[in-house]
């Protein structure tokens, strides 16, 4: 009892339930019991931890205030670039909980699932169709898993043709799951440097591609949010080798309905249904990454697949080439039926406006600022801009006091240090759910910001002041983590 009942503002401070505990005290009322007592074998219950004695209001205060201290889209804008935290409408995790999908049991036979069946079927219609590729697996877990599974078809169609091939290409500019995923499947990358406008040029793709190469893994957009503009050249000169072209479609938010990515050149594509198709993520929940492929690498697709005879749908494990099971079942179902439910409750044209309001609201933020912070690679961007604190450094000033700073004004950083290319990066994704209000605040707040870092600079330093918790020494928090609270 030593911090609490302590208020700053209302910002409520809460102890552990076990320093909250009175003696007696109880949360419910039990109905006179009708039989005899009967003493407990003390041997069965042990030496266990004593649990504290609450009432109910104690207990549905502590996890309140609990839930309170946690920032979600739900509560303010989130403007971590590369991610796409964007909103998710409820409706989507409403269909998600129907009893018929959530309690569904993936052994089920057949018949009495053909709902999910069809579900997942169409689902995999419409990613194809959303990404101008041609076959779908809807397998994958997360995005790194889809990668994953694309460096497996990439390894398994080569060696169809006569060997898998040892390098993969991936550019300074690709996330950096890209070359762990590539690695993890046995290739090198190669690493390959973008070109002064923040996008690959054909030519250094062309000295660097051989025929021990694999292919490519381009992200696009890029982590830059540059859309690569030289793609399909990029892509000729791959395939010309031989080679096979990844698209790391986790930014698909920015193109939907836009770019048809098969058209461009891309032979696997991920999606990350948790950024751009309404599954909210960031704590570690259920995620799902689909891939998207070309007909010539359909036969590898994992298994189950979905397939429909007749006015039936079955699972199928009848594909002697498949690369097999990436996961348990059919993947994170719930997570499908979200994406089903958004895509289905937005149409076709939102879809492809959901795209032009994210791009036009990252380009709105980088016109806005650019002549406050410097701007990387002053061009028109996709979802995302990134800025740097090469101007703030005069006033021994960082990326990361500003963005400290900026949880004073109530928003949550943008991703900050990454991409590696540009040194004191600070990433912004607005996404297209937030009101030109809001971004307002946000532009007005980094303003004021970087006047305080010249006529104030110490703000920054110490910032935050207006949290709960003050400056966090992160190195010891990484090494020396307390874990009991
Ligand atoms: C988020 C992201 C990934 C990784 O997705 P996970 O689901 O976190 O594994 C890969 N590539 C890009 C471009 C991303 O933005």
């Amino acid at each position: 009892m030593k911090e609490y009942p302590g208020t700053t503002g209302l910002i409520l401070n809460e102890p552990l339930l076990w320093e909250k505990g009175k003696r007696g005290r109880c949360g419910f009322s039990m109905p006179q019991r009708d039989v005899d007592s009967f003493p407990v074998n003390e041997g069965l219950i042990g030496d266990g931890p004593e649990f504290p004695d609450l009432s109910e209001v104690d207990v549905v205060r502590h996890y309140t205030r609990l839930s309170q201290w946690n920032f979600a889209v739900d509560s303010g804008m989130y403007p971590l670039g590369s991610c796409t935290m964007k909103y998710n409408p409820k409706t989507n995790e409403r269909q998600a909980a129907q009893p018929g999908f959530a309690a569904a049991h993936p052994m089920l036979h057949p018949d009495l699932s053909q709902g999910i069946l069809q579900l997942m079927y169409d689902l995999e219609q419409y990613l194809v169709e959303i990404t101008g590729m041609d076959a779908a697996s809807l397998q994958p877990a997360a995005g790194a898993h889809g990668e994953l599974a694309g460096m497996l078809l990439f390894y398994a169609y080569h060696q169809s043709k006569g060997s898998p091939r040892s390098k993969i290409i991936v550019p300074d500019t690709a996330h950096g799951t890209n070359p762990a995923s590539a690695a993890l499947c046995g290739y090198k990358p190669t690493p390959l440097k973008s070109s002064a406008s923040g996008i690959l040029a054909p030519d250094d793709v062309a000295a660097v591609m051989d025929e021990q190469t694999a292919g490519i893994m381009v992200t696009n957009p890029n982590t830059l949010g540059l859309f690569e503009e030289n793609i399909k050249k990029i892509s000729d000169i791959v395939h010309a080798k031989g080679g096979l072209v990844y698209g790391d479609g986790a930014n698909m938010n920015a193109i939907m309905g836009v770019t048809d990515m098969g058209a461009i050149g891309i032979d696997v594509l991920h999606l990350n249904l948790h950024k751009t198709f309404s599954t909210p993520h960031g704590g570690g929940g259920p995620g799902s990454g689909p891939v998207c492929v070309l007909k010539h690498l359909e036969p590898f697709l994992p298994v189950p697949r979905v397939i429909q005879q007749g006015d039936r749908y079955l699972l199928s494990e009848n594909f002697p080439e498949s690369i097999g099971k990436l996961h348990a079942f059919n993947g994170n179902v719930g997570v499908l039926v979200k994406a089903y439910s958004y895509i289905r409750s937005l149409g076709a044209e939102n879809l492809k406006k959901v795209s032009q309001l994210a791009v036009l609201n990252a380009n709105y933020i980088k016109e806005q600022l650019k002549d406050t912070f410097e701007l990387a690679y002053d061009r028109p961007c996709m979802h995302e801009c990134v800025f740097s604190d090469k101007r703030q450094q005069a006033h021994k000033v960082t990326t990361l006091d500003m963005v400290k700073r900026l949880m004073d004004y109530g928003f949550h950083p943008p991703t900050i240090y990454f991409p590696l290319v540009v040194p004191g990066a600070i990433m912004i994704e607005p996404t297209e759910t937030e009101s030109k209000e809001d971004i307002d605040l946000f532009v007005q707040s980094l303003k004021a910001i970087s006047r305080e870092a010249s006529e104030n600079p110490q703000l920054l330093t110490e910032a935050p002041t207006r949290c709960r918790r003050r400056r966090l020494d992160e190195t010891a928090a990484a090494r020396k983590p307390c874990l009991t609270g």
